[in-house]
């Protein structure tokens, strides 16, 4: 884990980057003259003193990120000689929750790609350096020291060797246990306010009235995306207080809503195949995949993936529709259907599509195409019925109505506004000494690990610098 990326920045980072405002710029040099002299007294061996209930590095949120985040500013301040005082604050009753719900309690931990920018959305600049120092092996060989073995399926996905999300959580909560950071759980962090003259260190309020004090913070809140286990807003306000701009934020990765009469009856029903998503008619995102009806639309690895750019299109009041394959022409052409139909002319038109699709998907495609009466054998189908019917099953065109809720998403899309950290560190640029990590930054992935790979990458980054200090 130990590589030095501690601010100040290198000049090549400032390249590209909006000014601070004065007011800004200001304000972080008075904060910056407090950190320095807190940055003094440690550098004397005075901070190996800390007042009670104060750590030289406190980061808040004890999901994917902030864990990791912890145990790389164990590391770094081990290196610097330091006996490390590290604390993580979790609101909820216990760290981790979120992960146990991953890849459908699997956990799907990262990516063989993850290394690729065009998996990232958002603020992507940022990730880049740390997406390079942290490739998918290097996260393995992490896991790895941590006791935690992993492999990859044929698709590059990786997942612990147990295949269980558990195993993630207790590989991390253990080490943290053994390297000594202080947990303290159901510990909402509602204020932070930055060191002042007289106050060398960073103050956080708890909601129930403890304060603790550190050096230096490490945000890892995670985003408003999966609120039953633990999703929420509350980093982006407690890093709005300190000036910071926050990008809109939308569901990324959640169900798409259609009309309810269209699917109805198909709920639990599923193809493999294309989907696409139509901005004023014309297909803008394709991707190909599982497809699951719901009763209110469609979901599935790759229905989700649409749903980034259809939540920020209806913000933006474009017409949207989804276009379903749900087979290849191969075998849904009018002359593949017309071969079908020469093969099994007494089939029941019922069942006409069996063993092509799930039988009620192919009487709904049936109905669909017109063909009201279902207990006709398949001869009596025309050459204008399979054209239509073919029509159908290469190109099913549905209204898009909206996605599920933010709350309801497995992802944030937007957040923190990335311009405003450093490159490498993630520290603040307007308040030294605060760092961000994990998706309550604006940065989010693709489906197949890529958002825990960042979350891991980013944390283990801002973790280390914190650590650091410098
Ligand atoms: C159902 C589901 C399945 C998913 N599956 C996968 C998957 O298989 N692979 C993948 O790559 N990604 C998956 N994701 C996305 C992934 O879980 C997140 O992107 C990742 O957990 C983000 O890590 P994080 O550390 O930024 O935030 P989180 O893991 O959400 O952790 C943030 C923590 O901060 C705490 N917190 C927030 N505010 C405060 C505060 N003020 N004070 C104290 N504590 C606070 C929260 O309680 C939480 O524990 C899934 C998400 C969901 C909802």
């Amino acid at each position: 884990m130990a590589q030095n990326h501690g601010s100040p920045p290198r000049d090549g980072d400032r390249a590209g980057e909006a000014p601070l405002s004065r007011a800004q710029a200001q304000r972080g040099a008075q904060w910056q003259k407090s950190r320095l002299a807190y940055q003094r007294r440690e550098a004397r061996g005075s901070d190996r003193a800390l007042p009670s209930g104060s750590y030289h590095v406190a980061v808040v949120g004890g999901g994917a990120s902030g864990m990791a985040a912890a145990l790389a500013a164990v590391e770094a301040l081990a290196a610097a000689g330091v006996q490390p005082r590290v604390a993580v604050l979790e609101r909820q009753n216990r760290v981790g929750r979120k992960l146990l719900a991953t890849g459908n309690g699997r956990c799907n931990l990262s990516n063989a790609s993850a290394g690729d920018l065009s998996h990232y959305h958002g603020g992507v600049a940022l990730a880049g350096p740390i997406l390079a120092r942290w490739t998918p092996q290097a996260i393995r060989r992490f896991f790895s020291q941590l006791g935690l073995e992993t492999v990859a399926d044929q698709e590059g996905r990786i997942y612990p060797a147990t295949d269980q999300a558990a195993s993630v959580v207790d590989a991390l909560r253990l080490t943290l246990q053994e390297r000594g950071v202080q947990v303290l759980t159901s510990f909402q962090v509602q204020a932070l306010r930055p060191p002042a003259s007289g106050r060398p260190f960073f103050a956080l309020e708890g909601l129930d009235g403890r304060q603790v004090l550190a050096g230096r913070v490490v945000l890892c809140c995670g985003g408003p995306a999966g609120e039953k286990v633990g999703g929420t807003a509350l980093g982006h306000a407690l890093l709005a207080g300190l000036g910071h701009a926050i990008t809109p934020m939308r569901p990324a990765l959640c169900q798409l809503r259609v009309p309810p009469q269209a699917v109805k009856g198909l709920k639990g029903l599923k193809y493999r195949g294309d989907i696409q998503l139509l901005e004023a008619g014309q297909p803008v995102q394709r991707e190909r995949g599982e497809v699951l009806f719901t009763d209110y639309g469609v979901s599935g690895i790759a229905a989700m993936a649409l749903c980034r750019r259809a939540a920020q299109g209806l913000d933006q009041g474009k017409a949207l529709a989804v276009r379903l394959a749900l087979c290849p022409a191969v075998w849904a052409s009018p002359q593949a259907l017309a071969r079908r139909q020469a093969a099994l002319p007494r089939r029941a038109l019922e069942d006409f599509l069996t063993g092509l699709l799930p039988r009620l998907l192919g009487r709904h495609m049936l109905k669909l195409a017109g063909i009201s009466d279902l207990s006709a054998p398949a001869e009596a189908l025309s050459a204008q019925d399979l054209e239509r019917l073919s029509g159908l099953l290469l190109g099913w065109t549905l209204p898009l109505t909206g996605t599920q809720p933010l709350a309801a998403a497995q992802v944030t899309a937007g957040g923190a506004d990335t311009a405003q950290f450093w490159p490498h560190t993630l520290e603040s640029r307007l308040c030294p000494g605060l760092f961000a990590a994990g998706e309550l930054l604006d940065i989010d992935g693709d489906c197949g690990g890529f958002n825990l790979h960042w979350a891991w990458a980013s944390g283990l980054s801002a973790g280390q610098a914190a650590g650091a200090g410098k």
